[in-house]
């Protein structure tokens, strides 16, 4: 069984490092799905375009997604329309749309190789409470003129109470795109990978990047690095939380369809299909929320045999940015600095989401008018958008509780525990060859204690999803810092 992706076996990704330039118009600082398209959409506007990532371009959380292009999102629209009203939901609606062309239209315009299927998409329910929703979502969407058809079943064995589907969504290999991207974009703008940024600071008019490898001036920021790793301006670990999921995926026998299914209920079933390959994601949860990781990755493995009849050939994690008010932030963070710009919170729809922002992103430096701006807006403030802060600071609490008054010892055992030296925590982990690795216990972004992820053996941040690799090195932020520390028994 392999430990990583589907994508990531299928396409090669180089490293090569270059001497960071000095200053530019433009910095994009990430290169996922959102800062690659951002890149895309300036490449020939007359402007320097440096495009920085601390790892290769698309290894993110967009080389673990599963990639469905889609605007059938659950029971999004209702949720929209409680929280806002059905204006708001149409043009969320609307933007999704016009995200699912500009892949279509650039994929046509480069010829890019990358596996795009246009397919039905389901949206069920397991559950008899599910079935009012479901009749909603589809009076929804029939009153915006999309062909919807009532289903009991679904077209493989797999137990459904009641069901839409719809027939213009598209599945596509996202590795695929985004390389191609990047080789289009690379013959235009500046692009630097392995360099980490840990702090911008403004002077004058301009933003000073710092990175590990020197510093870099911009008139322009724009931060598509999944999780800003900021806290002000935007407040972003208020209004967001992080949600995980377990995928497993394998050969089916004598399959020949293609079409994307996910349920509308508390426990997640998702399913698209790669080729001969089911991909099935399962047993999603809130990250404050249970924190056994290791159970997650077991339980989503045993569902995966039990309902395919087959063991997994691909099991991953990945997690994403959930917004309290179910409506990503795109555009300017704050009015104090109109130039600094920033893209998060997908809801774990990012392959829309990230195209979408890429051209909001692009309009909104090149001074054009975008009719999401508003909707997107980072600074807007709403009565859910509040609740929910409330309830996600309470979830905080619980498990800085767990794990830094009780410290749980299900995290610990003979190879991995916490010791304290000088009144300072640190997390031991002994490896196979019995060689010791010693990290700071405290995330360097808003010091949350670290948990121990005993399948992947990484450090991971219940509060806000920033993980670590056995010697400290960051793997996915917020944090911009490793926690790596030497001490001479080491
Ligand atoms: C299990 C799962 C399934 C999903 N399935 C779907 C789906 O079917 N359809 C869909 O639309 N969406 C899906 N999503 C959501 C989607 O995958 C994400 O929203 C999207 O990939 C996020 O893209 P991104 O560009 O924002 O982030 P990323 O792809 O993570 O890109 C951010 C980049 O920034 C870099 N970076 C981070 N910090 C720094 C720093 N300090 N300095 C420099 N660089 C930095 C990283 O190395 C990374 O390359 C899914 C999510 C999950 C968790």
């Amino acid at each position: 069984m392999e430990n990583h992706s589907i994508w990531e076996t299928k396409v090669k990704v180089e490293k090569k490092e270059k001497k960071l330039i000095d200053k530019t118009d433009i910095v994009i600082i990430g290169g996922g799905i959102t800062g690659i398209t951002t890149a895309y959409f300036l490449m020939n506007e007359n402007k320097k375009v440096t495009l920085i990532d601390k790892s290769t371009i698309g290894m993110g959380i967009s080389s673990k997604t599963t990639a469905k292009l889609n605007y059938l999102q659950g029971n999004i629209y209702q949720k929209l329309e409680k929280n806002f009203n059905l204006q708001t939901s149409k043009l969320y609606f609307d933007s999704q749309k016009e995200a699912i062309n500009l892949v279509n239209m650039i994929i046509t315009k480069e010829k890019i190789e990358c596996d795009l299927e246009k397919c039905d998409s389901y949206i069920f329910t397991k559950e008899e409470k599910g079935i009012s929703k479901i009749e909603r979502e589809k009076e929804i969407l029939e009153d915006w003129n999309i062909k919807v058809e009532t289903v009991n079943n679904l077209p493989i064995p797999f137990p459904i109470k009641y069901g839409i589907k719809v027939k213009d969504t598209y599945t596509f290999h996202p590795l695929k795109y985004i390389v191609s991207l990047k080789e289009i974009v690379k013959k235009k703008i500046d692009i630097y990978e392995n360099v980490m940024v840990s702090e911008l600071t403004p002077k004058g008019k301009n933003w000073i990047i710092k990175t590990d490898q020197g510093m870099i001036e911009s008139k322009y920021v724009i931060v598509t690095c999944h999780y800003p790793f900021f806290i002000i301006p935007g407040w972003i670990p208020i209004k967001t939380y992080i949600k995980r999921e377990y995928v497993n995926a394998s050969k089916l026998n004598d399959h020949k369809k293609n079409f994307t299914a996910i349920n509308i209920d508390s426990n997640l079933h998702s399913i698209r299909f790669y080729k001969d390959y089911i991909i099935y994601g399962s047993n999603q949860h809130r990250l404050t929320n249970k924190i056994e990781y290791q159970d997650h990755y077991q339980q989503s493995q045993i569902d995966f045999k039990r309902l395919f009849s087959k063991e997994p050939e691909y099991t991953w994690m990945n997690q994403d940015i959930m917004s309290n008010d179910h409506l990503p932030f795109i555009g300017k963070v704050d009015k104090k600095h109109p130039n600094l710009l920033i893209a998060t919170a997908f809801n774990a729809w990012g392959m829309t989401n990230g195209t979408i922002a890429g051209k909001i992103l692009s309009d909104l430096i090149l001074k054009k008018e975008n009719q999401y701006e508003k909707l997107f807006n980072p600074m807007r403030i709403n009565k859910t958008g509040i609740i929910n802060s409330l309830v996600g600071t309470l979830y905080y609490s619980k498990v800085y509780f767990q794990t830094t008054v009780k410290k749980n010892p299900v995290f610990y055992n003979d190879h991995v525990y916490i010791i304290k030296i000088n009144g300072k925590y640190y997390g031991v982990y002994y490896d196979n060859y019995g060689k010791k690795h010693i990290v700071d216990h405290k995330c360097p972004h808003m010091k949350c204690n670290l948990v121990f992820n005993n399948e992947e053996k990484t450090w991971d941040c219940p509060c806000h999803g920033s993980r670590f690799d056995i010697d400290g090195n960051v793997i996915e932020g917020p944090a911009n810092y490793s926690i790596h520390v030497t001490f001479e028994e080491n």
